[in-house]
């Protein structure tokens, strides 16, 4: 074998946590991924940080001065973490990776707060979801607290040049990645690994458009999915692997071509039409139902179609503890709301569209933040969606205000 068991669907909905603990018990003769044997090597040649909203941030392509390495061996395990100039990567044309699609990565960013500080937002979450994905590709696990200490040692050398204290309110795009590589091409799990991270600026997709582009109005416009299924049940859309993203990009092009900005991926489309997330970001509708309650619905993670995202998370958290009865967090047109894990169909979008009962809709995801919905097509009929004082529904402005002091540092909380 490889020196890695595959484990079975159950095992793999415990916490990527517990997986790495039982696959390094089973396993003492290799090690674990081990942050305080990183080593670090300084660039010479540091590069240009871009300047804030520039051409240079929504090329996307900017990497920072440094990444970090581990390479991944069968017989010896996860060898000693490398922080080195950043640079490219040299593979063989065998490499699993390339063929086999033995790839996974993450998405996470850090913000330099107003009170100067750096911040990760639960990047826990992030660490333990990089090994529930990896082992969906057959790719070893590790224990996630090392690639959190790993993630901020990283920081410690990039982020006081690329967010200097200047400018508050800034972030940096976190790329950890694993690859499968080596030198066979025998089709099997990979015997050698490549971790790598690198740090990138990212343009700010919830406000900004790109430089001498029109201004758009505010508000996603969602092409609903016809033909193309992006994940189903017994699939991989739970995890973060690559091959999740390359077959959707057909879609996204067709929907940027007719003037949509993601695609709303629905599921059993000769039927039901269900509502699973948008682009790479998880969907939220707030609705009212005919009893008169508002409701704050989303798809549940329980048919593993779904991306379990920490921003979806921290959404559903913030809403079950602030949008509820006699909460201060009340006011005007936010109301209490009932937080709802279902799954959702167009059909039943469409009939509370026609009966007026669509309060908001939201996308949530690293990227996208908290990004209103303005409309959506769905069987090349556009349904309007309601935007609270038109730039924003209530709700969604609430939860980006609430998770952004987070993030920023306005207010001290656990998750930052
Ligand atoms: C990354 C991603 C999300 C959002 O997850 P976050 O952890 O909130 O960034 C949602 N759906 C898909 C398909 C994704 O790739």
């Amino acid at each position: 074998m490889n020196g890695h068991t595959v484990p079975s669907a159950s095992s793999l909905q415990a916490s990527g946590i517990q997986d790495a603990k039982t696959h390094l018990q089973s396993n003492p003769a290799i090690q674990d991924l081990d942050a305080s044997k990183l080593t670090i090597t300084r660039t010479t040649t540091l590069r240009p940080v871009p300047e804030p909203d520039s051409k240079e941030i929504w090329s996307v392509k900017a990497c920072t001065d440094h990444m970090v390495m581990v390479k991944w061996t069968e017989d010896a395990g996860w060898h000693a973490p490398e922080l080195k100039p950043y640079g490219p990567l040299t593979i063989m044309p065998t490499a699993s990776c390339l063929h086999y699609a033995t790839q996974c990565f993450e998405g996470m960013k850090v913000y330099r707060g107003y009170d100067g500080k750096l911040r990760l937002f639960r990047p826990d979450r992030n660490c333990a979801r990089l090994v529930t994905s990896s082992l969906r590709v057959s790719l070893p696990p590790f224990d996630p607290v090392e690639l959190e200490k790993i993630l901020k040692a990283f920081l410690a050398v990039d982020g006081p040049r690329w967010l200097p204290k200047s400018r508050p309110g800034t972030f940096l795009y976190l790329r950890p990645a694993m690859i499968g590589n080596g030198e066979q091409l025998g089709v099997s799990p990979p015997s050698e690994v490549l971790l790598f991270i690198l740090a990138v600026p990212w343009p700010d997709l919830s406000t900004s458009s790109p430089p001498g582009s029109p201004p758009k109005p505010p508000g996603l416009k969602l092409l609903a999915s016809k033909d193309d299924t992006r994940a189903w049940p017994g699939g991989f859309g739970y995890t973060k692997v690559g091959a999740n993203y390359g077959p959707s990009f057909g879609s996204q092009m067709e929907g940027r071509k007719r003037g949509y900005d993601q695609i709303l991926w629905l599921l059993n489309n000769k039927q039901e039409h269900e509502v699973t997330e948008a682009g790479a970001s998880n969907f939220f509708l707030v609705w009212k139902t005919r009893e008169g309650r508002t409701e704050m619905v989303t798809a549940p993670l329980d048919s593993k179609v779904i991306l379990d995202g920490v921003t979806r998370r921290s959404v559903l958290d913030l809403a079950k503890e602030r949008l509820v009865e006699g909460s201060r967090y009340l006011a005007g047109e936010v109301g209490p709301v009932d937080v709802v894990e279902r799954t959702l169909t167009m059909l039943e979008v469409e009939e509370a569209q026609r009966e007026g009962r669509l309060v908001e809709a939201f996308v949530s995801g690293t990227a996208y933040f908290i990004t209103p919905v303005s409309a959506i097509n769905f069987k090349d009929e556009e349904l309007d969606i309601p935007m609270g004082d038109g730039t924003s529904g209530h709700y969604a402005a609430l939860l980006k205000q609430w998770l952004g002091d987070i993030m920023y540092g306005n207010v001290d909380h656990p998750w930052g």
